[in-house]
């Protein structure tokens, strides 16, 4: 059997046994989910919201949900697949515990393991998921100052981490609009301002809106009912259509001056002890002078009035009687019904923006089992800001900006590291002159190595693209991305280059890995081990290995995408780089083995077998212009830079094959080397014999390939 035959069978036989193992990973049971909540709490009832449990406290009571995150916000991670959570959250929006059910990100899978993910999902313990919580990159220590918390991050896993984060408050957040009552997002912290003993008469209140006048006519109940069973029900037949079934006053009584101004001496003392047990509950008055009436049969003191509702951002309002017997003053219209109702500050109700006022107009059907039928009435209302002092609330940053904040620095000298290279790269003519050129790059290759790869964990992954289109073709956000700046900003960057000079810059230049293989070939070059010759043949041959493995892993991220993480560890990066094999021995040895095939064949993983490199040699097509400089003499007859080329990439006829060219420009050297290109070593000689044109007109040249002198 021919090389190249061979190994592309053992491309196929890794990803053969890699299907052979099972393809999916047990999907989540009701059981698994219910072994996670442990005493004094118990998985109850599935709710109507599906990946949602009841959770129940020691009593049996519901004290909260349960929670899949990937049900309510599948959040793509960063291998693609979601980070699956299960929260359990209590009615009052904190999270009692985080646990991991499953996930496919390659740094925890295998390389850090899982433990530190645990240990991070750990910290939201205890914490309300309206408390306005960053997560730091791992990188330093951050430290909660003022209202925002700080959360340790964990090196090497910024970004999934960050994933993790988004899905564990986005999803309980979405399940506390919705099932919590009464609880909504906290816009502003607002505290009421001190007594300066004022009062108001009534018409004063009405004049400065304090008291709001809102009203419903029978005309405008019945068109509610119109379309419904009730429409003939209607309990007051004989009230025109013009008559007012509703004559409300709603007036904000939580601040002295206002309570003061409409409270009798006996409600304004039980007023004033019920604002000392409850100081963060707003007491709003209502007064109905018309045929609602505001209480039913059904009301209890101190419990929610079952006709009155009100809602904020089109979330409800937990509201409830506040047990004040009504005592009014004079000039106050007390000719109907009248309540005082309380609304708690401190699940997120702000009374200086707009919420709605509900009541519930009803009809009944039938007199044995009567059918009720309901419409709500609603209306505007706010309170004065003059009476609050109103506190804007901490934003806690985006993930990308608390991803950029905290490793500022690292990007800085990326950025500075980046614009080196490509000036580097775009002027090569000039740097290649320079006597300390072979050091600089070498230089230049430690430092990639070291800072972007090793200490910045900027290594690329063909995890990522493989991941964004799985994302993009499922329609799902690809803000992942943005949770790792310092590896986007790479990413732009190679993008860019791709309409410049290819593959070359991340190849040649941005990759650690290959970086480090480079400096593993220097080595060999240096103890002088002798290199495997590849014939150019199976060298082209070999080549199309790496696009196959680029075939297999798309296909395997759509078909049988939780196996992507087994499959992407044809990749040794995350072994050699982000962990520094300090993993299982199998891949460390596989990544030893890819440094040690260097030692022989120059760079022999990146120019075979890197699905990563073939992505980027697929990216180089973008490239706008032959950026290497031929002459007319190179390829025919001269062969010099082609034996040269140690990947390989310049053909007989001294085209540049630029998905192969990495960009190390030791051609470009050869190039403007007097004393190594070899027409220009002709051209020297003529100048000393005179013109060498005349010559070559007048005697063809036919030379050889030289070895260096
Ligand atoms: S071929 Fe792969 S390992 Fe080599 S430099 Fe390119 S991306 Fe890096
Ligand atoms: S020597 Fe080869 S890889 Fe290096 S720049 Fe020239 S063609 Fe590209």
């Amino acid at each position: 059997m021919k090389r190249h035959h061979r190994l592309c069978l053992c491309v196929l036989i890794f990803f053969g046994l890699l299907f052979a193992t099972p393809l999916f990973a047990e999907p989540v049971t009701e059981e698994r989910i219910r072994a996670e909540v442990i005493a004094p709490y118990s998985l109850g009832e599935k709710t109507e919201t599906e990946g949602v449990w009841e959770l129940l406290n020691g009593s049996g009571a519901r004290g909260g949900y349960v929670i899949e995150s990937e049900w309510i916000k599948p959040l793509p991670g960063f291998a693609g697949a979601p980070i699956n959570l299960i929260i359990l959250l209590d009615l009052d929006g904190i999270i009692i515990d985080v646990k991991i059910l499953n996930h496919n990100e390659p740094i925890f899978v295998s390389g850090l393991g899982e433990a530190p993910f645990r240990a991070f999902i750990e910290q939201y313990r205890g914490h309300s998921i309206n408390s306005a919580i960053t997560v730091g990159s791992g990188y330093g220590k951050q430290s909660s100052s003022g209202s925002l918390i700080y959360f340790d991050g964990v090196t090497k896993a910024t970004a999934s981490v960050r994933v993790a984060h988004e899905s564990i408050l986005s999803s309980a957040r979405e399940v506390a609009k919705t099932m919590l009552n009464g609880f909504s997002m906290v816009q502003e912290k607002v505290s009421l301002k001190g007594d300066e003993g004022k009062e108001f008469t009534w018409d004063e209140l009405v004049a400065q809106g304090l008291a709001k006048h809102v009203t419903a006519t029978h005309g405008e109940v019945r068109a509610l009912f119109s379309d419904t069973q009730w429409r003939s029900d209607d309990p007051f037949p004989e009230a025109a259509d013009d008559e007012l079934f509703v004559d409300l006053w709603i007036v904000d009584v939580t601040h002295p001056h206002v309570a003061r101004s409409v409270m009798g001496a006996r409600m304004l003392r039980d007023w004033e002890s019920f604002n000392r047990i409850a100081p963060d509950d707003e007491t709003i008055l209502l007064i109905e002078q018309g045929v609602h009436g505001l209480i039913d049969d059904e009301f209890v003191r101190n419990t929610a009035p079952p006709l009155i509702t009100a809602n904020q951002d089109k979330f409800p309002l937990s509201i409830r009687d506040a047990d004040l017997l009504i005592d009014l003053k004079q000039g106050v219209p007390d000719d109907g019904t009248a309540i005082v109702v309380r609304l708690d500050r401190r699940q997120g109700f702000s009374p200086v923006r707009a919420w709605d006022l509900g009541l519930i107009a009803t009809r009944q059907r039938g007199i044995l089992k009567p059918e009720i039928g309901e419409v709500k009435l609603s209306w505007s209302y706010q309170a004065d800001k003059q009476f609050f002092s109103i506190e804007k609330p901490v934003q806690p940053p985006t993930p990308f900006e608390a991803a950029v904040f905290s490793r500022m620095t690292d990007l800085m000298i990326l950025a500075g590291l980046l614009t080196l290279i490509c000036l580097v790269v775009l002027f090569n003519r000039k740097f290649v002159h320079m006597k300390s050129w072979p050091y600089q790059r070498t230089a230049l290759l430690i430092a990639v190595l070291g800072f972007i790869g090793w200490w910045g964990q900027g290594q690329l992954s063909i995890v990522t693209p493989l991941a964004a289109l799985v994302a993009a073709v499922s329609g799902k956000p690809l803000d992942f991305l943005l949770y790792d700046p310092f590896s986007l900003l790479i990413w732009l960057v190679v993008i860019v280059s791709f309409f410049i000079v290819g593959r070359a810059l991340f190849c040649g230049w941005l990759c650690p890995f290959g970086a480090l293989q480079e400096l593993v070939a220097k080595v060999a070059k240096a103890l002088s081990i002798p290199q495997l010759k590849i014939s150019d043949k199976l060298d082209s041959r070999l080549k199309s290995v790496k696009y196959i493995a680029l075939l297999v892993l798309v296909a395997v991220a759509f078909f049988i995408p939780r196996q992507l993480d087994t499959a992407v560890e044809v990749e040794p990066f995350k072994t050699a780089i982000s962990v520094f094999f300090v993993r299982e021995w199998y891949f460390a040895a596989y990544a030893l083995l890819c440094l040690l095939v260097s030692l022989v064949v120059f760079k022999g993983y990146c120019r075979y077998l890197c699905p990563l490199g073939a992505l980027m040699a697929i990216g180089g097509f973008l490239r706008l212009s032959k950026w290497i400089k031929r002459r007319e003499d190179c390829g025919s007859p001269c062969q010099l830079c082609k034996v040269r080329c140690d990947y390989q990439a310049i053909k007989k006829t001294g085209e540049i094959s630029y998905a192969e060219c990495f960009g190390c420009l030791d051609c470009v050297d050869i190039y403007e080397d007097k004393t190594q290109c070899v027409p220009l070593i002709l051209q020297e000689k003529g100048k000393l014999k005179g013109s060498i044109h005349a010559r070559n007109a007048a005697q063809p040249i036919h030379f050889k390939p030289q070895p260096q002198a």
